[in-house]
């Protein structure tokens, strides 16, 4: 039996957060640390990888809003 692992907010820093670290749904899929229920959305956290998923929603948006742009001028012209 190990020791609950604490959350790792601000881990290393004298603000590091004081609760224990949720098993499983605390791990950040994103970042792979371990937070809180307080901490462990990528919002929370100020993930370091949030910005690379925003990136990649935001490519994806983007691609299939062009795409349907395109369906739409063809369907203008038709
Ligand atoms: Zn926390
Ligand atoms: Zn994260």
């Amino acid at each position: 039996m190990g020791a609950k692992k604490r959350c790792q907010f601000q881990l290393g820093t004298d603000d590091q957060c004081n609760l224990a670290a949720l098993r499983i749904v605390g791990q950040c899929p994103h970042c792979r640390v371990q937070f809180c229920g307080d901490h462990r959305l990528p919002e929370h956290h100020s993930c370091n990888n949030l910005e690379d998923c925003r990136q990649q929603a935001f490519d994806r948006n983007k691609t299939k809003l062009e795409s349907e742009r395109t369906v739409a001028s063809k369907m203008a012209t038709a």
